[in-house]
């Protein structure tokens, strides 16, 4: 790719894009090895592409308490979530291999710190909750005991799930520049796009230069729609109804965490590395279950300074199209009662598409439904 001038676009978090690849080191052999999970193995992958950005590796104490306490690095730069590397004992080395679940080596940390940290607390504070049915705390809660902390180099990097889709924050920045945008609105999605988010998208992009659709595909809970799938929808609903130079779809390599108000934070920053000005976010975003008000992920950006967080958030409420308006509509534009409202449920969307029926096209585009309905028979 030739170099583009990125310069206008919003600066990532902390002022400048971290670069954690690196060469395989001669010793590699030599070194203990700590096997990851795969959500520690996506957060390496962010980390080496810069998207963790100030980040350089996994945090140690002082960062993670502060994060935990206080939503802020130890120097006081906003951050929502630990970023943290669990292990069963501390290393003997200085350095240490890290492996990905299958035994591949991939990276190098340079041990910093390893330090005992209290589950339940971190479950309070980061979920909102000590319940081990949630899915966030459930995963918490099966860790190793010991945090493991320092710089990493990655030396190979993940095999992404959707080769044509990855694209790391130097190159979708890259791609704005050259596309000449400068306020750009990202999306986080982990469904597929149906009526409702598409007009909250387009809505945004009315008042920005691009848009950024930017489906989560590392780990979630094992109900949601396969990233498969969901990839195969979002390429059909651009392709005939979105203006082609004005939107990326591109794959965002991070596994849920279900942590709702609190990655919806972290969610923006990794967004703002990406390149982006502007974010979505709607009601409930990253929740599960009923564990998070409504407007929690959104009050939360409340508890910034706007300059701290520099990307602006953009919220939305739940859209629908309403026959009586003859539009899609939210109920801040719209004064009609629920009769006049197209509403589905999960549920009746899913035995729908289970029957083979798609739903009505006031609900989905029928090129999204086809998708998902032959993913069914599948
Ligand atoms: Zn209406």
């Amino acid at each position: 790719m030739t170099a583009v001038a990125t310069e206008k676009l919003i600066a990532p978090h902390g002022g400048e894009l971290v670069d954690r690849t690196g060469a395989r080191p001669d010793d590699l052999e030599a070194l203990e090895t700590v096997t990851l999970t795969s959500r520690e193995m996506s957060d390496l992958d962010m980390l080496a592409s810069g998207a963790l950005s100030p980040l350089e590796g996994f945090m140690g104490r002082t960062d993670y308490e502060s994060v935990v306490d206080d939503m802020r690095l130890a120097n006081g730069l906003p951050w929502a979530l630990p970023v943290c590397l669990a292990v069963e004992a501390a290393p003997s080395g200085e350095r240490v291999a890290l492996a990905g679940p299958s035994g591949r080596k991939m990276a190098v940390l340079e041990v910093d710190d390893v330090y005992q940290y209290d589950r339940p607390r971190e479950a309070e504070r980061c979920f909102r909750t000590t319940d081990a049915a949630h899915p966030g705390v459930a995963r918490l809660y099966a860790q190793n005991p010991l945090y493991l902390s320092g710089r990493v180099s990655v030396f190979e990097r993940a095999e992404p799930s959707f080769p044509a889709l990855a694209r790391d924050p130097a190159e979708t920045r890259a791609e704005f520049a050259g596309r000449g945008w400068k306020r750009v609105v990202g999306f986080q999605t982990r469904n597929p796009i149906h009526r409702a988010h598409e007009y909250l998208t387009k809505c945004a992009l009315e008042m920005v230069d691009g848009l950024l659709i930017h489906p989560l595909v590392g780990e979630t809970k094992s109900d949601d729609v396969p990233a498969e799938t969901r990839v195969e929808c979002y390429d059909v609903l651009v392709e005939k109804y979105y203006p082609s130079d004005r939107v990326l779809v591109s794959a965002f390599p991070a596994a849920m965490r279900y942590a709702g108000p609190r990655e919806a934070i972290w969610h923006a920053i990794c967004r703002k590395n990406y390149g982006c000005s502007h974010f979505i976010v709607g009601r409930d975003h990253a929740g599960v279950g009923d564990y998070y008000g409504t407007y929690d992920a959104q009050q939360i950006f409340d508890e910034f300074e706007p300059h701290e967080l520099d990307i602006e958030p953009m919220f939305f409420e739940h859209a629908f199209y309403c026959r009586a308006c003859g539009q899609m509509a939210t109920p801040k534009t719209c004064p009609h009662g629920g009769e006049d409202h197209m509403f589905l449920s999960g549920t009746k969307v899913r035995e729908l598409l289970a029957a083979g029926q798609l739903p009505p096209i006031e609900f989905s585009r029928p090129e999204v439904a086809e998708v998902l309905v032959s993913a069914y028979r599948r």
